[in-house]
């Protein structure tokens, strides 16, 4: 018989092949997969011999239960932050003011190309979710032997937010080509650190109860660019859908010590997103006492919402 951890797995690799149609709407293409940064003047910044470092899920046949499903694991340059996104057309074609090396990553266009990739890239990771927890759902060699309750609501709060993704996408899309300023950003230059990161989240804490069919829409959208001479932070949000939290936590990046901005990094990397990476020769002068605590928390906070904390601990500190 096999064992329901096996079936899991299966399902698991099942679904990671599995091909999705490109989120571009009437558009039936094929998702190829695509990058959050390019590589070509943004990551090969920092890589190590066409390598970095991200954070993925543990293989489900290694997986033991005692240890975190996440790990730390060397990507290739090509493989940094993909998503199955959009179709090879639309991939290139929506995206090429931010996909050339003399590209101005100061310009709204810049942010507001790269929050919607984000966007996107959140959609396809839930959409996925939804298909693997579903699977497991319906699988009759898994009844009785694993709890399936859990994992609907799992599945129904991937559909929320995707409903939320969606309206934001729409929003975004209108923005592109409108270009009427409904989104605030701003830029932030610091000294280089060998870091990137590219996503969108809620700014919204646990406590907001929504009302059935409501929209969950205040988020937060940040971007950490590790360029040639400095690394520069583009952090923003939908004006009509801001608090004063919002604004603050966004201010909250401005001119801040070298030891501040990687408390800051910690907090935004332990509390809010999963979509980051850094470059390996630094990744290895972390302590592995460091890497351990990172994935602890991470673990705890997995179901956290809200702005982001202040960390407890500076992961990026290597004296
Ligand atoms: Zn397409």
């Amino acid at each position: 018989m096999t064992k329901p951890q096996n079936i899991i797995a299966q399902i698991d690799k099942n679904v990671k092949k599995k091909q999705w149609e490109c989120l571009v709407d009437d558009c039936s293409e094929t998702a190829i997969n695509s990058h959050l940064i390019q590589q070509n003047g943004i990551l090969s910044n920092i890589s190590i011999k066409g390598h970095l470092v991200e954070l993925k899920m543990v293989d489900a046949y290694k997986w033991d239960k005692k240890k975190s499903p996440i790990e730390f694991r060397s990507v290739g340059i090509s493989q940094a932050l993909t998503h199955k996104v959009f179709c090879n057309t639309h991939d290139t074609n929506i995206f090429k003011p931010i996909e050339n090396t003399k590209a101005n990553f100061e310009s709204y266009e810049s942010f507001l190309l790269f929050s919607y990739r984000a966007i996107c890239a959140e959609i396809s990771k839930k959409r996925l979710a939804i298909e693997k927890y579903t699977r497991l759902i319906n699988a009759n060699t898994l009844i009785g032997k694993i709890d399936k309750e859990p994992l609907k609501l799992v599945v129904k709060g991937n559909e929320l937010g995707i409903k939320d993704l969606n309206a934001l996408k729409k929003e975004l899309e209108n923005e592109i080509k409108s270009n009427s300023k409904m989104f605030t950003y701003f830029i932030y230059k610091y000294p280089k650190i060998p870091v990137y990161a590219s996503a969108v989240f809620s700014a919204t804490d646990l406590d907001f109860q929504r009302e059935d069919g409501a929209l969950d829409l205040e988020n937060i959208y940040i971007h950490i660019l590790p360029l040639t001479e400095e690394t520069l932070i583009l952090v923003g949000y939908h004006n009509k859908y801001a608090s004063k939290d919002t604004q603050k936590y966004c201010h909250s990046w401005e001119k801040l010590s070298d030891k501040e901005l990687e408390f800051k990094l910690t907090g935004l990397f332990v509390s809010n997103i999963e979509n980051w990476g850094i470059s390996p020769d630094y990744f290895e002068k972390i302590q592995v006492k460091k890497k351990e605590k990172y994935i602890e928390l991470l673990r705890k906070n997995i179901s956290y919402y809200g702005v982001s904390q202040e960390a407890d601990f500076n992961f990026f500190e290597v004296k």
